[in-house]
């Protein structure tokens, strides 16, 4: 076993995983299905944004030269010659003296410079009234002024979200180039656990732990393999590693404390697993084991439910983020106000769950009743998790703490309609 010597702050525990998580390479995939992926090389613009002068306004073409000295009193008249509409003809050069019926979206005819608005005008059969003057490049988007073709327009590691999707559409790029996701095996141990569905026999509970670790695979954007359970038994434990070392990470979960049937991390050694640290300076989830076997990252989280939820959270999470593509891996916190006082045991960096709200321009947060490492209710509604400082042991009420918006972030329909009104 390693010493207690090698605990580790949070933050070195971080550091010493990160260059585990490399990027895995690339592949392309349709844009129909890179919601959420990480692009894997720079996308320089294919074509000019817009890719033709339109018109900004329904209205008309002009020279704008010809109205420029238009006024309601001295209406400038002009014959309306043809029209242009999204998606209809190209129109044909506008003769000077005439006008052309344009709407939204539509090409704008050679020789025209300027859209004057349906408002200020009033059309009369062939002939419109202008009552506005106009300049050139009024209400018209010229052709490349959003972009030029050859402008670098998303990085390498953006993730793409839909306006980047929408932006990648725009250029008619049906296919993209992002980083591979990484598979993630997860192996649960303990003889107690059963699958979903299961009879539950006494002194047998359901793998909640696979469940849930799958769904925060899948939201990252990694994906989840999980395994049938191992039984506490060395030689299963084992056998299932080695199956488990084929993904491109290792995920184990429970038997990594120090009773008699944690036997993770004795797997990890006859498996070639190299231990690089075993407990982390964080509460809950202090035994949270790391190794790499031939340079493959394998985690093993603390089997108590909040645990393997908090730790994977605060230490895995950034990690597999930097394999994503993820330039910026590590989430932002923000600073909030305890709602009540809180009394604790201080030692090691405590996340705790709360339930975080607005309240005029700070964001509050009260903790859950319940912090025990083994209870599930206490994660039903949390939206944050709450850093509380190793140093100190009685937080007030009004503290600052910083805070990790979690899940469905903030909701108010409160400030929401106050924003909006
Ligand atoms: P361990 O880390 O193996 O000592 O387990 C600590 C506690 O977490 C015990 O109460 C286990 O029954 C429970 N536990 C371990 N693995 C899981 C799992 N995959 N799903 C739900 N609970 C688990
Ligand atoms: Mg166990």
């Amino acid at each position: 076993m390693l010493r207690s010597g090698s605990m580790r702050t949070i933050a070195e525990a971080v550091r010493s995983m990160l260059p585990a998580f490399e990027t895995l390479g690339d592949e392309e995939i349709p844009l129909t299905r890179a919601a959420g992926r990480y692009l894997a090389s720079d996308f320089v613009a294919v074509a000019d944004s817009p890719p033709f002068d339109n018109s900004a306004m329904d209205g008309y073409a002009v020279r704008a030269a010809e109205v420029a000295a238009a006024s309601a009193k001295n209406p400038v008249r002009l014959r309306v010659r043809g029209e242009s509409r999204a998606g209809g003809d190209m129109p044909t050069e506008l003769e000077p003296g005439t006008v052309c019926r344009i709407f939204t979206g539509a090409p704008m005819p050679p020789g025209a410079d300027a859209v004057v608005i349906q408002e200020d005008t009033k059309q009369d059969h062939e002939t419109v009234h202008i009552f506005e003057p106009s300049t050139g490049g009024r209400h018209v988007r010229a052709r490349g002024s959003d972009l030029r073709t050859g402008e670098t327009i998303l990085r390498r590691g953006d993730r793409l979200w839909p306006g980047e999707i929408g932006l990648l559409a725009s250029q008619n790029v049906a296919r993209v180039c992002v980083y591979r996701q990484p598979r993630v095996a997860l192996l649960s141990t303990g003889d107690e656990l059963k699958a979903l569905g299961d009879e539950l026999a006494p002194g047998t509970i359901v793998n909640s732990n696979v469940y849930v670790l799958s769904e925060m695979l899948s939201l990252l954007g990694a994906i989840p393999q999980p395994l049938p359970a191992s039984s506490d038994d060395l030689s299963s434990i084992e056998a299932a590693l080695r199956k488990a070392l084929e993904a491109d990470v290792v995920i184990t979960m429970g038997g990594v404390s120090v009773g008699a049937y944690d036997l993770v991390q004795e797997a990890f050694r006859r498996v070639g697993i190299d231990l690089e640290f075993w407990k982390v300076r964080i509460k809950p989830g202090k035994p949270l084991t790391f190794g790499q076997h031939q340079g493959k990252p394998v985690i093993g989280l603390p089997g108590n439910p909040i645990s393997a939820m908090v730790t994977f959270e605060i230490l895995v999470a950034p990690c597999l983020r930097q394999m994503l593509g993820d330039r910026e891996p590590h989430p932002q916190p923000v600073i909030a106000r305890l709602q009540h006082a809180y009394h604790r045991r201080p030692g090691r960096v405590e996340i705790a769950r709360g339930v975080a709200t607005r309240r005029g321009g700070e964001i509050e947060v009260s903790l859950h009743e319940h912090q025990g490492s083994g209870s599930l209710p206490s994660f039903v509604g949390v939206n944050a998790l709450v850093i509380l400082p190793s140093d100190r042991a009685d937080l007030e009420a009004g503290a600052e703490v910083d805070a990790i918006l979690w899940g469905s972030g903030l909701r108010g329909s409160q400030s929401f309609f106050d924003a909006v009104s």
